[in-house]
């Protein structure tokens, strides 16, 4: 796991912590909104975001280029997003890692990753 140096609001940079929850600490401090409307805000900025994505590839196959830079900053608008909305839901998202790379290395081990179902 890469270690970072962690920048606490006292200005503390000496301590060193996993990205993952200094990552979720860090969206948790940026959260403007509480409750159901987190929660709503939290889903709709992951699924906009996305979106963005979705339009810069789209003019990727359409034009030819992509800036990659841009792309970046919007896979980074995903992350936070799936990080705010783990903490708005309560779940790890160290668990949903684990839990993601198990289920897909089980699929990969039983030759399924390829096909549809949720619950291949
Ligand atoms: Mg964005």
């Amino acid at each position: 796991m890469k270690q970072l140096t962690k920048h606490t609001p006292e200005g503390n940079t000496n301590m060193t912590t996993n990205l993952i929850p200094h990552y979720a600490a860090f969206v948790e401090d940026m959260m403007l909104t509480e409750g159901d409307t987190r929660v709503i805000e939290n889903t709709l900025g992951l699924v906009g975001e996305s979106g963005e994505i979705a339009e810069k590839i789209k003019k990727y196959f359409r034009d030819g280029t992509i800036d990659k830079t841009n792309l970046q900053k919007e896979l980074g608008d995903v992350i936070f997003y799936w990080f705010a909305l783990h903490g708005a839901m309560g779940i790890d998202p160290e668990e949903t890692i684990e839990a993601n790379m198990v289920k897909l290395s089980d699929r990969k081990n039983r030759g399924v990753l390829r096909g549809s179902g949720d619950n291949r």
